[in-house]
C-alpha cells in the first residue's frame, strides 16, 4: 500500500519545524529515520497531512559529554551510536542495547529520538532509558522542558510529549568507571523487537543497582526492588526469586507474537541473568 496524501515540508532549524508543528498541529508528523513512521504510513494506519522531514535539521544529531553527562540529539542515527566512542565508553548500556535494535539497514537510519517518541513496548533503548533515569529534552513553540524518561512511556505507542512537541536531545549520566552494565534480551531472531529483554547497571563500590524489564508491559518497568540488593556474593536462585517476585508485578501484555504468562517468564529470566552479570 502506499501513503495517503501528504505536504512533505524540510525545516533547516528546529525553530522552523517547530513553527510546523504549531501550524499543523495534530495533523502533522515528525519523519526522522522513517523506520517506524513510514510503514505505519504505507498502512495507512498513520495519515498525516503534513510530514515535517527532521533531517535537514543538522542541530538535532550528534553526542556531546558536558557536565549533565552525555547530550545525545534526537537525530543521531543508531549506528552512530553504536560505532561512537564517547558512548561505548561512558554509556556502554546504551551500546550493548544498541547491537539488539533491528538490522544494520534499520540502525543507518532509525534514530534515537524516533526510538522514544514512537514508544513500542519491546524497543531497547526506551528501556535503557528508563533503566539509566536517563532525561528526555523536549521543545515547542510555548517552550522547553525536561521529562524523566522514567515518566516519559505512558502506554503502547503513547508518551508524555504533546502533540506539538519536539524531543531535542537525550541526557545520560556518564557511567562512573567500575560500573558494570548487562543487555539481555529473547527474541525470535536476532534484529526482532524483544519478546522479553532487561538491561541492568551496577555502580561501584557496592553504589546499587538501576535495572528495569522490556518487552513485557505497555511499557519499560523499572525494577525498583533491585536497586538494595548486597553486592554480595552470588546466588542464582536467589535472583532468579527476586525477578519472578519483581515480574509479578507487572500486567504482561499478550499478542502475536508470545502470550502475557511467556512473557513474564523470559522478563523474570532475562532479568535474573543480567543481575547475574553485573553482580559477578
Ligand atoms: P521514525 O520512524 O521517523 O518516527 C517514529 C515516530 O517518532 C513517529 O511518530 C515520529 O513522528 C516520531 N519522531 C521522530 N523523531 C522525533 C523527534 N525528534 N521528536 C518527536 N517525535 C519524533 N526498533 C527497536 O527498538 N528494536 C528492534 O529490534 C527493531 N527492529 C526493527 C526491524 C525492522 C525491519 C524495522 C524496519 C524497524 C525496526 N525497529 C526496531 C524500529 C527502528 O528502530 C526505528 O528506527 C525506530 O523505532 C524509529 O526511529 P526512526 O528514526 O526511524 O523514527
Amino acid at each position: 500500500m502506499k501513503p495517503a496524501p501528504f505536504a512533505w515540508h524540510r525545516p533547516r532549524t528546529v525553530d522552523e519545524a517547530l513553527e510546523l508543528l504549531a501550524r499543523h498541529g495534530e495533523d502533522a508528523k515528525l519523519l526522522a529515520g522513517g523506520q517506524s513512521l513510514v510503514p505505519l504510513m504505507n498502512l495507512r494506519m498513520v495519515k498525516p497531512t503534513a510530514l515535517i522531514d527532521l533531517n535537514a535539521v543538522p542541530e538535532l544529531a550528534g553526542v556531546r559529554r558536558g557536565e549533565r553527562g552525555l547530550t545525545i540529539g534526537a537525530m543521531t542515527r543508531q549506528a552512530a551510536l553504536l560505532a561512537d566512542d564517547t558512548v561505548a565508553r561512558h554509556a556502554p548500556l546504551i551500546a550493548k542495547a544498541l547491537r539488539h535494535v533491528g538490522h544494520v539497514q534499520t540502525r543507518s537510519r532509525g534514530t534515537i529520538g524516533g526510538s522514544l517518541a514512537h514508544a513500542d513496548p519491546a524497543a531497547e533503548l526506551p528501556l535503557v532509558m528508563v533503566a539509566l533515569n536517563a532525561v528526555i529534552t523536549a521543545k515547542s513553540v510555548r517552550g522547553t522542558r525536561d521529562i524523566r524518561a522514567r515518566e516519559f512511556f505512558r502506554d503502547v505507542l503513547t508518551t508524555a510529549l504533546a502533540a506539538d512537541e519536539l524531543i531535542l536531545a537525550i541526557h545520560v549520566a556518564a557511567a562512573p568507571a567500575g560500573a558494570r552494565t548487562s543487555f539481555r534480551e529473547y527474541a525470535r531472531r536476532h534484529g526482532d523487537f524483544a519478546i522479553a529483554a532487561a538491561a541492568a547497571q551496577r555502580q561501584p563500590d557496592g553504589g546499587g543497582i538501576a535495572a528495569a524489564v522490556g518487552g513485557v508491559a505497555a511499557a519499560p518497568h523499572l525494577c525498583a526492588s533491585m536497586s538494595g540488593i548486597d553486592a554480595g556474593p552470588v546466588d542464582r536462585a536467589h535472583l532468579d526469586a527476586l525477578a519472578r517476585r519483581e515480574v509479578e508485578a507487572i500486567e504482561p501484555l499478550s499478542d502475536h507474537q508470545a502470550a502475557g504468562e511467556y512473557r513474564r517468564r523470559l522478563g523474570a529470566l532475562a532479568l535474573a541473568e543480567a543481575l547475574e552479570e553485573v553482580l559477578q
